[in-house]
């Protein structure tokens, strides 16, 4: 380990960044972590904000400590031991507003706004995301990224009525189905012709079309949002093909914008969507600054140029990458993980290895689409891509080997047993 390392300092206190100062320790770093967190709360696990957190399924009342996550047993990352035995100078409430890269500073405005420096030697971006907002002061309208939204959105749940969910993309659709769940009226709007259709194949967003009409959702597809209408309230939502949807409430999953800002004109070099410009090694243009999470985009030799990824898997796996290679000096390693993402929806779990997007070659090679129990291969340019499966955990898993290496699409289907059309 290089001896240079006393003061290391992890912006955000989400998945990456607790990742992060686990590993940190894990590889002997004995001097001072300290962990700056924008949220009251400790590090916790967003996926359940859309799932258990909006049906009430997998709550345990008793599972939180004094002071936080009361009732939410589920999105506990850690236990509260762990985490302490950790010994971190944990900063919650805490913004990072600024940072000098030549005096290595980070400006912290703490709870009670008074803004501080904290002095690194060593410093680990992890600020992540936050939801895009659309434009409306109205209430009623809410967004789902952190647990104040997610308790917002239950308690509204709670007093019934027509929920709009605008976007369809994962959170979206994962909110539609919670709420048909637990009762709620939904419509879910969409602007393109099916969900999810920035990564799967449009035969997928049409089982996906059918789940949500089955289980009772009013599902426009192929039409943009327009406007909110409202007194102080939302009542109303219009659609772009000129008709209206009544609403007592909405939810706007429509993607996100990265926590970057507080980077500008610190020598951190940002990409035009406002992420963090890392190399293979998840360190950024400036020397013992590294990037992690939703918000890095680095080089990635297997996706044929650079990737980010908004995956949970990929927050921790890259919190520790970062971590090795800020310890190792010159031992560091290129960080080439195999991504991982999953949605569960209507009690179905689709899971993706690797990448998709709609233009892909497709092969099903366990299953079909309307057996909505499926494994898929994905091509691209003759090499394997992804592998996308519905309601198949472990055989979609097997194939993770594939991805970790260059396969041809040749080679992924005689590994499935498939005979290519010629
Ligand atoms: C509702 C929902 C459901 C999801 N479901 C899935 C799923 O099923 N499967 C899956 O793979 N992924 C899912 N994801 C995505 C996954 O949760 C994210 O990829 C992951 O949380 C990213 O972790 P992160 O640490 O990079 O960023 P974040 O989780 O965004 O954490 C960043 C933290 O930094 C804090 N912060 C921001 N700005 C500052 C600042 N200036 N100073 C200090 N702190 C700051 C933020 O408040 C936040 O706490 C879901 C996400 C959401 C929102």
């Amino acid at each position: 380990m290089r001896d240079t390392l006393n003061d290391i300092v992890v912006v955000g206190a989400g998945m990456a960044g607790l990742h992060t100062a686990e590993a940190l320790r894990e590889r002997g770093f004995d001097g001072r972590i300290t962990l700056v967190g924008e949220e009251a709360h400790r590090p916790y696990s967003r996926p359940p904000l859309s799932k258990e957190v909006l049906t009430g399924v997998g709550l345990d009342p008793s599972g939180g400590g004094p002071g936080w996550l009361a009732g939410h047993r589920a999105l506990r990352l850690r236990e509260d031991a762990a985490v302490d035995a950790l010994d971190l100078d944990f900063r919650p409430s805490s913004r990072a507003v600024g940072l000098d890269t030549a005096a290595r500073e980070v400006r912290v405005a703490g709870p009670d706004g008074t803004e501080r420096a904290l002095r690194y030697d060593g410093l680990v971006i992890a600020t992540g995301a936050r939801a895009r907002r659309p434009d409306t002061d109205l209430a009623g309208v809410h967004v789902l990224r952190t647990l104040d939204d997610a308790e917002a959105v239950r308690a509204a749940f709670g007093s019934g009525g027509r929920l709009v969910v605008v976007g369809a993309g994962f959170v979206g659709a994962e909110v539609a189905a919670s709420a048909r769940a637990v009762g709620m009226e939904v419509t879910l709007v969409e602007a393109a012709p099916t969900p999810l259709t920035r990564v799967v194949d449009p035969r997928v967003g049409r089982v996906l079309t059918e789940l949500h009409r089955e289980n009772g959702v009013d599902l426009r597809l192929g039409t943009g949002v327009t406007g909110f209408e409202g007194r102080g309230r939302v009542e109303r939502v219009r659609l772009a093909d000129g008709s209206a949807v009544e609403a007592s409430l909405v939810v706007v999953g429509i993607g996100v914008r990265l926590n970057t800002e507080w980077l500008r004109g610190s020598g951190v070099e940002l990409r035009p969507d406002g992420s963090v410009a890392c190399d293979a090694y998840s360190a950024t243009s400036v020397p013992n600054v590294y990037a992690v999470g939703d918000l890095a985009n680095w080089p990635h030799p297997r996706y044929g140029g650079r990737v980010r990824l908004e995956h949970w898997t990929n927050a921790a796996e890259q919190g520790e990458a970062a971590a090795h290679n800020l310890l190792a000096g010159e031992g560091r390693t290129p960080f080439t993980p195999v991504p991982y993402f999953w949605s569960d929806q209507y009690k179905m779990k689709i899971q993706l290895l690797g990448q998709g997007t709609p233009a892909d070659e497709v092969a099903f090679v366990h299953g079909s689409p309307e057996d909505r129990k499926f494994v898929a291969l994905l091509g691209r340019d003759g090499m394997l891509t992804g592998v996308l499966g519905l309601r198949s955990t472990p055989r979609t898993m097997r194939y993770r080997g594939l991805l970790e290496k260059p396969t041809t699409w040749e080679e992924a289907l005689a590994a499935a047993g498939v005979t290519p059309a010629r």
